[in-house]
């Protein structure tokens, strides 16, 4: 109930100004942003990476219906990317991309126009030798963002494309995605979505996520495991062992700002890791899907709220 009303106001743009305008919103934002300007982000990776972390940076922005703002997002990632290869970071950093950034909802042409600003990142990303990672949004998306991806694939055979364990479709996808080259980076999803399409049960989401692993653990592409969830990050290890995978064969991923530690400790096991860096201050609609995801992050909110009022 509570993470359906958050998931709801982060699309709300009533529910917008109002969080944005709050005195402590800041604060708390900034445990999951490296902050408003690129340099921020460039700053950021550069500390994580020097802890052993690697990064994926995400210009934040999302659902944009205007088509110079799509381009702005695409030429922002252009210049992310050659601040990357300036700082000597673009062999430890990549980016990820959300299609709906990029013109994905335009009324007129929109799959085209995203399609064209995606392959703009992708060749940015070819030139200073790193790759991109398509983010995936509401299961309305999938079909056109696998599509996008697919037609890139044919250029940048490296693009990844995140897949969500909760949706039916997913096993299906993870066969598709788990040929030599393919980076698929497995998540739950975060989306609220309706259960013709999605399970709804944690345990169910948590059972296809196994089995969408155990695809792609055993396929001949690289995994990109992205949970914070313990019994998953085991079963992950235990399943890589399972099929011989060795450490530079699959990488695990979290969200930056989230169980710090247990990112230090798979570091120190001798594993990848990477860390899903946003910047931006187009936070809204991520900084609340964090807030939905995890009832205690709303209380920490509250709280605040309650001691500056
Ligand atoms: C690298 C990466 C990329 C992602 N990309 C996408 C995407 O493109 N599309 C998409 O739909 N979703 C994406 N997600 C989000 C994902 O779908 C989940 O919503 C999110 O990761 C929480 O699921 P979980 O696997 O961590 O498990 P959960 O069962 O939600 O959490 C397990 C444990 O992790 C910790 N935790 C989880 N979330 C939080 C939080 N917000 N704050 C504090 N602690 C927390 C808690 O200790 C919790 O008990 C991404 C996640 C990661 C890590």
């Amino acid at each position: 109930m509570l993470r359906t009303t958050l998931l709801a106001a982060s699309r709300s743009p009533r529910s917008r100004k109002l969080i944005e305008q709050l005195p402590p919103t800041r604060a708390i934002v900034k445990r999951f942003v490296a902050g408003d300007t690129l340099d921020e982000g460039v700053s950021v990776t550069d500390t994580l990476v020097g802890t052993g972390r690697r990064i994926t940076l995400d210009h934040l922005g999302e659902d944009t219906t205007d088509a110079a703002q799509a381009a702005g997002t695409a030429e922002a990632y252009e210049k992310l990317l050659a601040a990357l290869a300036e700082t000597g970071l673009a062999d430890r950093a990549e980016v990820s991309v959300k299609l709906s950034a990029v013109g994905q909802f335009l009324p007129k042409d929109g799959e085209q126009v995203a399609l064209e600003n995606a392959r703009r990142i992708c060749a940015a990303a070819a030139a200073v030798g790193t790759t991109v990672t398509l983010d995936m949004e509401d299961h309305t998306t999938t079909d056109s963002t696998l599509g996008i991806a697919r037609e890139l694939r044919a250029d940048y055979p490296w693009l990844g494309v995140v897949l969500q364990a909760y949706l039916h479709r997913t096993e299906a996808d993870c066969a598709e995605f788990s040929g030599p080259g393919s980076r698929v980076r497995l998540c739950k999803g975060a989306y609220q979505e309706p259960a013709s399409v999605a399970f709804q049960k944690k345990s169910d989401v948590d059972l296809a996520y196994v089995r969408c692993l155990k695809i792609l653990m055993a396929g001949e592409g690289y995994p990109m495991v992205a949970s914070h969830d313990p019994r998953l990050i085991r079963v992950a290890g235990q399943l890589a062992a399972q099929n011989g995978r060795s450490a530079d064969s699959f990488e695990y991923q979290m969200l930056y700002g989230i169980r710090p530690e247990e990112q230090e400790r798979l570091i120190a096991e001798g594993n990848t890791m990477r860390v899903y860096l946003p910047y931006g201050n187009q936070w809204y609609g991520y900084f609340m899907r964090r807030l939905a995801e995890r009832p205690a992050n709303l209380v920490f909110f509250l709280r605040a709220l309650a001691t500056k009022s």
